[in-house]
């Protein structure tokens, strides 16, 4: 049995902790044992001196304890796991497990962080390779161990680590990024039965957008010989799923002449034929759409997040309420928009309303007709309200 060193929280800050939401502020904080390794593994007690958790503790953050297991109620003593590595091998099983009804795909994200009581680790596995992405302190220290586990029950061809998130600055790490196992090039995945090149070190997150897998399916009932606008559209998510289910013609967009190159290479892999990729900025090729008055039966909005704090909130809406607007100048009427967002503090609500007054500013009717979500492999801890961000809407233009 380890023996760890211990925090104590001030009165009462526990009840966020005991109701799942796995974080510690630096503040929340009593007091600490005398000896300990900063970043280390930590029993965390309530002020009556009660186990509730297990977790690492980074001083230097202001998320300072992050817990890798919680209790439901404190508890005087504390055996759930005899060592860090079985808590790893429960937690990792779980996760693993919980994708092991993920169809029609060869490419999922295994672990996702808080969601997966794996605060600071992010799995993605693509066809042979395996990206690991580490974004704190407690899980670096975790890193060597997590990565044997991962290897022995992946079994990847190639490990690649990808540690170039922001936050590790917040946590006194340095960005990380390299091999760690075999060759890397990149993967060829198929998703719905479509085949995307995907390079975890060139491309954007971990190399493909992974979160939107059952929504670019969803396309499927609208798309059948019908004229299709994919904008924001990275590799050819969507546009390559339209292409797939029967689409008349195209037209994809994105700024980024990277995104454009390989959903060329997308397109050729599957033999598509009735497709446009065009580089350009999305809101300057929408106005220049409008003035030929050239439209589309459905239009698919997958920008990058408009807005990452509160601050940026109000701009936020507004972004979206700009984009919607100049998309349904295009969407025929009976067409069909399909709309997201990525910004966590833009709720499902916020997001209707931006597309709702931006059709009635147009004097059009619309209808939502369905809803979407972040994929399965994205699971939503409904303690934790940062790991719900992705929220799209299905609306038709009457
Ligand atoms: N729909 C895609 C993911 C889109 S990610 C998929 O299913 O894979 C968002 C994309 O928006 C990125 O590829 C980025 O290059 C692009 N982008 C960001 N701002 C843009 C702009 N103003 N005009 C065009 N593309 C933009």
């Amino acid at each position: 049995m380890d023996i760890y060193p211990e925090a104590v929280l001030k009165p009462g800050e526990e009840v966020r902790v005991l109701a799942g939401h796995p974080w510690i502020y630096d503040n929340e904080i009593d007091q600490i044992s005398d000896t300990y390794e900063n970043g280390g593994i930590f029993l965390f007690k309530n002020s009556a001196g009660l186990y509730i958790g297990l977790g690492y503790l980074n001083e230097k953050s202001v998320i300072a304890g992050r817990l890798l297991d919680t209790l439901k109620e404190p508890s005087a003593i504390y055996d759930n796991y005899p060592d860090i590595e079985s808590l790893l091998l429960d937690k990792i099983k779980i996760a693993v497990k919980k994708r092991g009804k993920i169809k029609d795909t060869d490419a999922i994200r295994y672990i996702y962080s808080e969601s997966d009581s794996l605060a600071g680790l992010i799995v993605d596995k693509y066809a042979g390779i395996m990206v690991v992405q580490i974004t704190t302190l407690g899980m670096e220290k975790l890193k060597d161990t997590v990565i044997k586990i991962l290897d022995d029950m992946l079994k990847p061809e190639v490990i690649y680590e990808k540690s170039i998130s922001q936050s590790r600055t917040k946590e006194g790490l340095e960005k990380a990024e390299g091999v760690l196992k075999g060759d890397i090039k990149p993967a060829v995945i198929t998703e719905n039965g479509v085949k995307f090149e995907v390079n975890p070190v060139s491309g954007s997150k971990t190399g493909f957008y992974l979160d939107q897998r059952d929504n670019r399916e969803k396309v499927k009932d609208f798309v059948k010989d019908k004229d299709v606008l994919d904008l924001f559209c990275y590799t050819g998510g969507f546009a390559a799923h339209a292409c797939r289910y029967g689409a008349k013609s195209v037209r994809a967009v994105d700024s980024s002449a990277a995104a454009i190159e390989t959903a060329e290479k997308n397109m050729e892999l599957n033999g598509f034929k009735n497709y446009s990729l065009i580089k350009a900025d999305v809101f300057d090729e929408l106005k220049e759409l409008a003035a030929k008055g050239e439209k589309f039966d459905v239009v698919i909005l997958d920008p990058p997040p408009f807005s990452k704090s509160k601050e940026e909130k109000k701009n936020g809406i507004k972004g979206y309420r700009d984009l919607h607007n100049k998309a349904f100048k295009v969407l025929k009427d009976g067409g069909v928009l399909f709309t997201f967002s990525c910004s966590q503090n833009i709720s499902m609500a916020e997001l209707i309303k931006s597309a709702k007054e931006a059709a009635r500013a147009q004097k059009s009717k619309v209808e939502i007709i369905g809803q979407m979500f972040q994929a399965k492999d994205h699971p939503y801890n409904t303690a934790i309200p940062e790991t719900f961000y992705l929220k799209g809407a299905i609306i038709r233009k009457k």
